[in-house]
């Protein structure tokens, strides 16, 4: 894919980072989550607790692991970073625990990729900060406890759902990052073109955020990808004109699709008669992994309202056929 909202080259990684907001006065969106964790924080400073536990889960690109880190500056207190996959032992997760300083943040990427083995000692640890390690081996080999100090586990999951029920439940904060709209995409790009000294007008940075899948790490991707077009074929200034050329070369159509969102909803247009079809088939004839159109591609299909989720499997909308210029079948259920 052209633009992927899933994986980062490492200098991409190092331009994301420059342009995270650092507190959350300066997160734009998510008001719902913003005002829950303006009190929470506020209420554990004031009692010098560790923040509640605490599980954000949304689509790749939305803020997860920028919201943890404005959590850890806004509470004063340190982050330490790792994820589900890389976690493999148990050994690994306890030698993190071990290091915490009182009420740190410990923010865990992926967290529904643990293995079952690494969740068993995250249990008793978010529960009553305390984990039991076995030392030794064989007869020998008996269970030792060690206190942990009070601290704040962040989880990040493009899905609630994949998580272990007991899992969730030892969150007390559940909050759920909605994709952006248009104006608040607008300003996430304005400040980005102002921390990168790129000059936009208006009109420029919201026709980036409206062609952005509702989605600030795309923005801030087109956006990088605009600026050079404009300096090699203009002034340098972003103009709406200049963002819709730009867009265009990059097959990014009016409405935000990449080639791949458009390779799906043709494959349920074209090869499936617009459905129903099952995910597994779908996967196999766009070449795209399941758990990829399910995560990155087809959450916002659906909240655009281009693609239905039924229980007999994926269908077109009304607004799939016109999108692609074709006549709405008669017996098309929608
Ligand atoms: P996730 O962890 O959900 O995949 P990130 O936290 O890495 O997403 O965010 C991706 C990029 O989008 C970050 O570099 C950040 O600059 C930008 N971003 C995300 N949320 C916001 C926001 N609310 N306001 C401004 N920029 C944001």
């Amino acid at each position: 894919r052209i633009i992927d909202a899933g994986t980062a080259s490492p200098n991409e990684e190092a331009i994301e980072r420059a342009l995270r907001p650092k507190y959350l006065s300066e997160y734009v969106g998510q008001h719902k989550t913003r005002e829950q964790l303006e009190i929470f924080i506020a209420a554990a400073k004031k009692r010098h607790e560790a923040l509640d536990h605490t599980l954000l889960f949304g689509p790749p690109g939305l803020g997860k692991t920028t919201l943890a880190h404005i959590i850890a500056r806004e509470m004063g207190v340190n982050l330490r970073q790792t994820s589900g996959p890389v976690l493999e032992r148990a050994g690994d997760l306890a030698a993190i625990l071990t290091n915490l300083e009182a009420n740190d943040v410990l923010f865990i990427d992926e967290i529904h990729r643990m293995s079952p083995v690494v969740e068993e000692i995250l249990y008793p640890a978010l529960e009553d900060y305390q984990i039991d390690i076995l030392i030794g081996e064989g007869p020998a080999a008996r269970s030792v406890k060690l206190d942990l100090q009070p601290f704040t586990l962040i989880g990040a999951t493009t899905r609630a759902g994949m998580l272990t029920n007991p899992l969730r439940d030892r969150f007390g904060v559940v909050a759920r990052l909605e994709f952006y709209d248009i104006d608040d995409l607008t300003r996430i790009v304005a400040r980005s073109a102002m921390l990168l000294k790129a000059p936009i007008v208006e009109d420029g940075a919201r026709e980036i955020a409206r062609r952005a899948r509702g989605t600030p790490r795309i923005a801030n991707r087109l956006l990088r990808r605009v600026r050079d077009y404009a300096e090699v074929k203009g002034t340098g200034e972003i103009t709406r004109e200049m963002a819709d050329a730009a867009l265009k070369m990059l097959d990014v159509d009016p409405v935000g699709f990449d080639l791949m969102d458009r390779k799906l909803l043709e494959a349920v247009l074209f090869k499936f008669s617009g459905g129903p079809v099952g995910i597994a088939n779908l996967a196999a004839a766009i070449g795209e992994e399941i758990d990829t159109i399910e995560d990155v591609l087809e959450p916002y299909l659906i909240q655009q309202g281009y693609l239905q989720r039924t229980p007999r499997g994926r269908i077109a909308t009304t607004a799939t056929y016109r999108h692609f210029g074709v006549t709405v079948p008669s017996s098309d259920p929608t």
